[in-house]
């Protein structure tokens, strides 16, 4: 899926300036500098089981993931990416695969080249790859390989697994100092320090310095906000920005937007991924759409038209309102993959749809198109707004048919031939 971005130096007014990174090349997808915020996501099949990865990787690519990550797990996993690759290329998808090593990605990937080749990027997590002189060893060889093959990597540190002996050095530290920090204050500055002695590590082994995107994963938010400040500070690497075990639910959705939302505003992150559990058979694809929502909501980048639509309240009694509502939103739904391919930009559709005269009328002219319903005990006639105008007032039992013909005339004006004429 395609989609119109906002590109570097035009972020909505009164947005902090986004912070300038360097770029790094991800199979082809620019991450980074002034290119948009990237939306990723990452499968959960075994990734041993091709048929089944195929399936999930192509879900979420056309979904709108720009870039999917694999677990490499196992000899098995590593054997079966070069025949996912294959499987997604002969189905014509092509969005870049990354592999998410930890503890022994080194050597899957000298075991298994042809992996690393069908790689569009590495991650690697130094805080899981051994300890003292072994780590050290374990790090080179992951980084000669990506050196080797001209693959960017990922240098994902992560709470849950942060470098022992990173932490264990800031803590000494810590507790020699007359006024000690938190713990959590200590725990922030290990993650960001591995974070960042990694990155200059692999660039002392010889990766260039444009191969290199860091994230830096905590479960809890404002270490996670405050923890990526501090890296975007001391670096100018993309990062990657992710709230990690956001959890289910709605409850997950809230807690990855509310980490998320005051970086991007910011202006730090070039790329992101929302990491929720999803229910027993739940749809995997819904982080691809949390991504794509927040993005838009911040107005850095524009995916489907946005309906505009009151929450209704005491003066909309009658089901009319909300089924508009829902009719609209269906049939922008619908309508959106023909549209994205014979109107190019229909994505910044803006379309309002109000409960009553109250905002009804204001909202409806802010929006490209926009109803006004009536509301209890007013005149049962709804009048449309195009552009800030007022053209039409309709009533009866079609409103609903009436309004979506107007929005498919008002879309193919402006965003088809005619309308580029
Ligand atoms: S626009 Fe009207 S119906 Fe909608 S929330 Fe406001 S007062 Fe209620």
């Amino acid at each position: 899926m395609t989609a119109s971005f906002v590109p570097f130096d035009s972020r909505p007014s009164g947005l902090p300036p986004r912070r300038k990174s360097r770029q790094v090349s991800v199979g082809g997808v620019t991450v980074g500098g002034a290119a948009p915020i990237r939306v990723q996501s990452m499968t959960d099949t075994d990734t041993a089981d091709v048929a089944a990865t195929v399936a999930q990787v192509k879900l979420l690519a056309e979904s709108g993931s720009e870039i999917v990550r694999v677990t490499v797990n196992n000899d098995a996993a590593a054997a079966a990416v070069p025949e996912i690759k294959r499987r997604l290329d002969d189905l014509g998808c092509h969005v870049p695969l990354v592999g998410d090593f930890h503890f022994i990605g080194h050597q899957l990937l000298r075991r298994h080249p042809d992996c690393a080749r069908a790689l569009a990027k590495l991650r690697i997590n130094p805080g899981n790859i051994g300890k003292g002189p072994r780590r050290d060893d374990n790090f080179r060889a992951f980084i000669e390989i990506a050196r080797e093959l001209d693959k960017p990597v990922r240098i994902g540190v992560n709470a849950g697994s942060l470098d022992q002996e990173v932490l264990a050095r800031k803590m000494d530290a810590n507790a020699r100092l007359q006024a000690p920090l938190a713990g959590d204050e200590v725990e922030r500055a290990a993650l960001v320090e591995s974070a960042l002695a990694s990155a200059e590590a692999a660039v002392e082994l010889g990766l260039p310095a444009d191969k290199i995107i860091i994230s830096c994963k905590v479960s809890r938010l404002p270490q996670m906000v405050e923890a990526y400040r501090e890296i975007a500070r001391r670096c100018d690497f993309p990062l990657h920005l992710g709230l990690t075990e956001a959890g289910m639910g709605t409850k997950g959705m809230v807690a990855t937007a509310a980490a998320l939302s005051p970086l991007l505003y910011e202006g730090i992150g070039d790329t992101i991924r929302a990491s929720l559990t999803p229910e027993p058979g739940g749809d995997r694809a819904r982080e691809v759409r949390l991504c794509q929502d927040l993005l838009q909501a911040l107005g850095l980048r524009s995916f489907r038209p946005a309906v505009t639509a009151c929450p209704g309240c005491g003066r909309t009694t009658s089901a009319l309102f909300r089924e508009l509502a829902q009719d609209i939103q269906d049939h922008l739904d619908a309508r959106l993959p023909e549209w994205k391919a014979r109107y190019p930009g229909v994505d910044a559709l803006r379309v309002a749809v109000m409960g009553c005269v109250v905002n009804g009328p204001g909202e409806s002219r802010a929006a490209d198109i926009g109803i006004s319903l009536p509301g209890s005990g007013e005149s049962p006639r709804a009048p449309v707004f195009v552009d800030g105008e007022r053209v039409a007032l309709l009533e009866g039992s079609a409103i609903a048919r009436d309004f979506l013909q107007m929005v498919e005339a008002y879309v193919a004006k402006k965003w088809g031939r005619e309308g580029k004429r």
